[in-house]
């Protein structure tokens, strides 16, 4: 069973069709990324995969929880990074993270444990006792990625992770959710910027709510035509 399963998932926004049959499967340990222009249907997607929506139409399955009869079970394994940022900018790191530790039912040396185990993969350790306020947009936005990691879900789902920061600040950003799919957590990165994928990932290309490939990066990058009627929407 894969980690992430998705089947004939179709939604609408009244006769707007904006996911239509969609179905792909991804595996643990794979940085994967979903690559569609804007209005293909990714934060839908999201949103089906966090449960903010449900649909009828399909079914969806994470570390083998059915989202629709086990949701409860299925959310645990997801963490997720808003496009929109999320922090409470007067509390602390730190402060941050714990009250999201008890929204997640965690508290004590638990909590603390895993807190400071997501803010070392994150490098963000010596920055715990800052205001959120304080942070620059690439240490806020690995806040929030320690935050979506503190309950130890399988699958990370980012949503334009990136947008608004520098090139620099970017790759650092990129670089860091790579490392966390070389240790195992299925990512699944959302993006309509060709040039954040990198060779070796997983891409599954979106184009008006349905699925035009997923393949290897190396291989979709050779489909020029691909490419080319991606590139020009
Ligand atoms: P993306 O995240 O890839 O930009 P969305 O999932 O936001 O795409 O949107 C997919 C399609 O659904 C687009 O055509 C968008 O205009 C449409 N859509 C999104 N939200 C709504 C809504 N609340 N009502 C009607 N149409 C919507
Ligand atoms: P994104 O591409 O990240 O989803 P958008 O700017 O497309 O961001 O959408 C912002 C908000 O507007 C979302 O809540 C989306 O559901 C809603 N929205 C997008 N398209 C439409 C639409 N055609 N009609 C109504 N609401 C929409």
């Amino acid at each position: 069973m894969s980690t992430l399963s998705v089947q004939n998932v179709t939604y609408r926004y009244g006769a707007k069709t904006a996911l239509d049959d969609v179905s792909f499967e991804l595996e643990k340990g794979r940085f994967c990324a979903l690559l569609g222009p804007n209005g293909a249907g990714k934060s839908t997607l999201f949103s089906l995969l966090t449960r903010l929506f449900v649909t009828k139409q399909g079914t969806i399955s994470v570390a083998g929880h059915d989202l629709a009869r086990e949701p409860r079970a299925a959310l645990a394994k997801i963490g997720v990074v808003f496009q929109q940022q999320t922090l409470d900018l007067d509390m602390s790191v730190v402060q941050n993270l714990r009250y999201f530790a008890a929204l997640q039912g965690l508290s004590g040396r638990a909590a603390q444990r895993n807190i400071d185990a997501a803010l070392d993969r994150l490098s963000m350790r010596e920055r715990a006792k800052e205001k959120a306020r304080s942070l620059n947009g690439g240490h806020r936005r690995r806040m929030e990625i320690a935050r979506a990691l503190i309950h130890e879900p399988e699958v990370l789902l980012l949503d334009e992770a990136t947008v608004g920061l520098d090139t620099a600040t970017r790759q650092a950003i990129t670089q860091h959710v790579h490392d966390l799919a070389d240790d195992g957590l299925l990512v699944f990165w959302a993006t309509h910027l060709v040039d954040e994928i990198q060779d070796n990932d997983d891409v599954v290309v979106l184009h008006k709510g349905r699925i035009l490939a997923h393949d290897n990066a190396r291989k979709i990058a050779r489909d020029g035509t691909l490419i080319d009627a991606f590139m020009h929407m």
